[in-house]
């Protein structure tokens, strides 16, 4: 369902979840990162600052509007900028992720992003993903510099820090903080061997376009032939 369809309680049942699950899928630990989920043109849902996810109820998650005016009994978290910034930047993006996971910050702490040693990469939507340079959290500076590092892009490391991963909506969001995450640990275990080389940006530019109808049932294929929906007899 769009977010656009959904109640305000619905929205911010929903955020609640994406939260646990950030911290199931151990994305997370503790109270750090925060989820974001729009509501309409002019405003979103953010976690509150500090609160444990497990305590959280529909009432805790405070609404933001674009203006930086927010409603609600708990503050919002202190990454609202960047959430605001990047929502108010990315019509296309419904709902943001942001994330301490455990290798795509190692990554992040050594500067690093992540370049196209894996054709995976592109799931970002470009050759690599960027690393945002370090500014204190919750700053405007770092939201600049979030979103500078988002240009053309889906997700982004943090310098000493951690990932932001956006999305059409929240599961979308939340699966990409964890390829992202998945990636990071590829290339630190690929890194360890040594020797990663990575892939050119002509084959990368392949990835992208076969990526635009990936898993689609009427991706185009003239290899492959449908001999209809019932199996044959053996
Ligand atoms: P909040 O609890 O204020 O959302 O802060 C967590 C965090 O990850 C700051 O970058
Ligand atoms: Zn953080």
């Amino acid at each position: 369902m769009s977010t656009a369809a959904q109640g305000d309680g619905a929205l911010r049942g929903a955020l609640i979840e994406a939260c646990r699950e950030l911290q199931r899928q151990g994305l997370t630990h503790g109270t750090s990162g925060n989820v974001s989920v729009r509501r309409d043109a002019d405003s979103f849902f953010v976690s509150p600052t500090g609160m444990p996810y497990a305590a959280l109820e529909p009432e805790d998650v405070p609404l933001m509007r674009l203006d930086g005016r927010w409603f609600g009994r708990r503050r919002p978290s202190s990454e609202w900028r960047f959430h605001r910034d990047i929502l108010g930047a990315r019509p296309e993006a419904g709902a943001i992720v942001h994330a301490h996971s455990r290798y795509a910050t190692a990554l992040a702490c050594t500067g690093r992003g992540i370049p196209a040693f894996h054709y995976m990469v592109a799931v970002a939507g470009g050759p690599d993903i960027r690393c945002a340079a370090y500014h204190t959290f919750g700053t405007q500076a770092l939201s600049d510099a979030a979103l500078d590092a988002l240009r053309d892009r889906r997700a982004c490391l943090l310098a000493h820090h951690g990932i932001i991963a956006l999305g059409a909506d929240l599961a979308a969001a939340l699966a990409l903080a964890g390829e992202v995450e998945n990636l990071a640990a590829q290339y630190v275990a690929a890194l360890a061997i040594g020797g990663v080389d990575t892939l050119d940006a002509r084959e990368m530019e392949r990835v992208l376009e076969k990526f635009r109808s990936y898993g689609c049932q009427d991706a185009q294929d003239p290899d492959l032939i449908h001999g209809g929906s019932a199996l044959p007899p053996r």
